[in-house]
């Protein structure tokens, strides 16, 4: 029970992966804050499972700061940090029908890259300050990255680049914050049934299904939470990032 009586804060915990990570960790004991643009959805998670929904963009310093002070105020300082709140969309480099400008693409990297890092930021600086729980360990970050940051796809070019950021700041990040007994981990999921992926036409999410060897079947969110918990309760377990995708290797 390592998230028992613990404030968490999970961004995007509105939907998919973020959504089933607050259950479970509200389900282990966890006092959770789910921070989200899409407040509504939000608020249905949270109402559910006894937490607070918070409206937030991840990537504006100021409204994380204001959501994070906001958390602390309800539940204390959050010593669980999980970073789901990202985008997908399609993008290209050349071709007029689905032109990728340079606006998609720092909107795609301010989202899934600088905002994890500003949240783990503001999570960290007051983690530091904290009295150390078992192990000396003062809180744990989970960051999601994604196979795109190793094998993106054709149309991947700012989500890869955006999820490679995510993968390749852990282990720095990591090494940085030891000291302080704060722990960064990472994962990389593969193809999981969640908003983001049922948005797409079924035969494409059939196809992405059977291109996993196994099982050969979409990730459910739970899988991926399950995921989380067991980076909670492992403390050996630091700077790493881990693929969480059925052995899913891409075809270009
Ligand atoms: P989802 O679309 O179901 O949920 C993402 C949530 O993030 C939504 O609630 C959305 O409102 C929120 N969000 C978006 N922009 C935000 C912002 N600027 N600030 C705060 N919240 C914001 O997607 P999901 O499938 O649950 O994805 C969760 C994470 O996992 C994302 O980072 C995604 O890139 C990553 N991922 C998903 C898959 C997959 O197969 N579903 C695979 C690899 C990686």
């Amino acid at each position: 029970m390592k998230a028992q009586d613990k404030a968490a804060i999970v961004t995007g915990g509105g939907s998919g992966l973020g959504a089933a990570t607050a259950r479970r960790l509200a389900a282990e004991g966890a006092k959770v804050a789910l921070l989200d643009v899409n407040l509504d959805q939000a608020e249905k998670v949270a109402a559910e499972i006894g937490g607070i929904a918070i409206a937030c963009d991840v990537s504006s310093a100021d409204a994380a700061q204001a959501a994070v002070t906001q958390a602390a105020d309800a539940h204390g300082d959050a010593r669980i940090l999980v970073n789901c709140a990202g985008i997908a969309p399609a993008s290209r480099v050349v071709g007029r029908e689905a032109p990728h400008d340079l606006d998609l693409f720092r909107k795609v990297i301010e989202v899934n890259l600088v905002g994890s890092f500003n949240m783990l930021r503001l999570v960290a600086d007051r983690a530091a300050k904290l009295d150390p729980l078992e192990d000396g360990e003062r809180a744990i970050i989970v960051s999601t990255a994604s196979v795109a940051a190793f094998d993106g796809q054709i149309g991947q070019a700012a989500y890869s680049a955006s999820k490679g950021g995510v993968h390749a700041m852990a282990l720095p990040i990591a090494r940085e914050l030891a000291r302080f007994g704060i722990r960064v981990n990472t994962i990389a999921p593969g193809i999981f049934g969640t908003p983001m992926v049922k948005a797409m036409p079924q035969e494409v999410q059939d196809s992405l299904a059977a291109s996993i060897p196994f099982p050969s079947r979409l990730g459910t969110p739970e899988e991926y939470a399950s995921l989380v918990m067991h980076m909670v309760e492992n403390v050996m377990l630091n700077g790493e990032t881990v693929r969480l995708d059925g052995a899913i290797r891409m075809a270009p």
